[in-house]
C-alpha cells in the first residue's frame, strides 16, 4: 500500500539504539506549539516556499491555474487557500524553491531504502524508527512496513504521541521491538493548551502499552517556560517509575531546527528566538531530577 513520507534519513543515532533509518511519516493529531517539524503536520501535501533558492523567474505564477502564486508587499507567497497540491509549479521551479513536504511511497520503496543498511543495523543492533509527523495517522502503512520488517528481522521502533484509539493500534504496537512515546505535559490544561489534545488518553494508553512488555522510552522536549518546569518534570517522572518496562525517562533538549520550514511554509514560529538549554541549565535539570532515571538527549 502507499502513504505519506516526509523524509527519511539514514544513519540516525538519536531515535532509539544503534545505527537507524528514521522515516518520517506525513501528518498529526496533535498540534504542539513549538513543533520542529511542522511540515508534517497537516495531511495535505503542501507545496514549500524556500525564498532563499528562488530567482524570480516568474514560472510559477505562469503554471498555477489556481492563481496560488502571489506577491503581497513585493514578496512572493503562496495563497494556500487556493492551492490544490496539482504539482504544476513544483515541476517548472528548476531553482528547487518549491518543493513538497511529502512524497507518496509504497511500503515496497521505503523497504528498499531501510534494506541497504541491514549490515549496520546489525553490527550495532540497531533498526528502524518510524517518526513523524504522527505514525498512528497511517496506521495500516506503518504496520506494513514494520511486518515487512520483521520477516528481513530488522528491529522496529516508533516515536509517537499515543494519543489514539488503543483498540486501533495496540496489534501494531505489539510487532515492535522498543515503543517510544512523549510525555509532553503533566497537567491536563497546560497540556491542552500547547498541543490542542487531552493528555488523560495518553497516560491511559502508556499504561496499556506497558502490558505489552516491550521496552519502553518516555520522553519530554525541553521547551523553554513550557515543559522545562521542576514540578511538571517530577510529575512526569514519577510517572514513568510506574511503568514496568520503561528503560529510562529521557529528556530532549530544544530544537530551533525548524526556523527555515516556517518560513517556506509563511508560517508563524511562535519559538522563532527561543535557544537550546545550555549545559549548565541542563545539569541543573538533571540534578533536581536526581533519584529518577533520566537521560539528557
Ligand atoms: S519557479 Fe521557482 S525560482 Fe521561479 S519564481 Fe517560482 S519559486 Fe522562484
Ligand atoms: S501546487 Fe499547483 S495549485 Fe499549488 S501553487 Fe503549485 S501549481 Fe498552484
Amino acid at each position: 500500500m502507499e502513504g505519506y513520507i516526509t523524509d527519511i534519513q539514514r544513519f540516525s543515532l538519536n531515535d532509539g539504539d544503534g545505527i537507524r533509518t528514521t522515516v518520517f511519516f506525513k501528518g498529526c493529531n496533535m498540534h504542539c506549539t513549538w513543533c520542529h517539524n511542522p511540515e508534517t503536520i497537516e495531511f495535505k501535501n503542501n507545496v514549500l516556499l524556500y525564498q532563499n533558492n528562488c530567482i524570480g523567474c516568474g514560472r510559477c505564477f505562469k503554471v498555477c491555474a489556481q492563481g496560488a502564486h502571489i506577491t503581497e508587499n513585493g514578496v512572493h507567497k503562496i495563497d494556500y487557500s487556493k492551492c490544490v497540491s496539482c504539482g504544476e509549479c513544483v515541476d517548472k521551479c528548476y531553482a528547487e524553491a518549491l518543493k513538497f513536504s511529502a512524497k507518496k511511497m509504497t511500503s515496497d520503496e521505503v523497504l528498499a531504502q531501510i534494506v541497504q543498511d541491514i549490515p549496520y543495523y546489525e553490527q550495532s543492533d540497531g533498526g528502524v524508527t518510524l517518526s513523524g509527523g504522527e505514525v498512528f495517522c497511517q496506521t495500516e502503512f506503518a504496520d506494513e512496513i514494520i511486518s515487512k520488517c520483521r520477516l528481513r528481522k530488522i528491529k522496529t521502533a516508533v516515536e509517537t504521541n499515543l494519543c489514539h484509539d488503543f483498540d486501533k493500534i495496540e496489534k501494531t504496537l505489539a510487532k515492535l521491538d522498543l515503543i517510544m512515546f512523549d510525555i509532553k505535559l503533566f497537567d491536563g490544561e497546560t497540556h491542552k493548551k500547547y498541543t490542542d489534545a487531552d493528555n488523560k488518553i495518553i497516560f491511559e494508553n502508556a499504561k496499556k502499552a506497558d502490558k505489552l512488555g516491550i521496552p519502553i522510552i518516555v520522553r519530554t522536549p525541553l521547551i523553554p517556560d513550557v515543559t522545562d518546569g521542576a514540578e511538571n518534570l517530577k510529575n512526569i517522572a514519577e510517572f514513568v517509575k510506574t511503568l514496568k518496562n520503561a528503560r529510562y525517562y529521557e529528556l530532549l533538549n530544544f530544537n530551533p531546527l525548524g526556523g527555515s520550514k516556517y518560513k517556506a511554509m509563511d508560517k508563524n514560529n511562535d519559538f522563532a528566538s527561543a535557544k537550546p538549554f545550555s549545559q549548565n541549565r541542563l545539569d541543573e535539570i538533571k540534578n533536581a531530577l536526581s533519584g529518577y532515571n533520566v537521560k539528557i538527549g
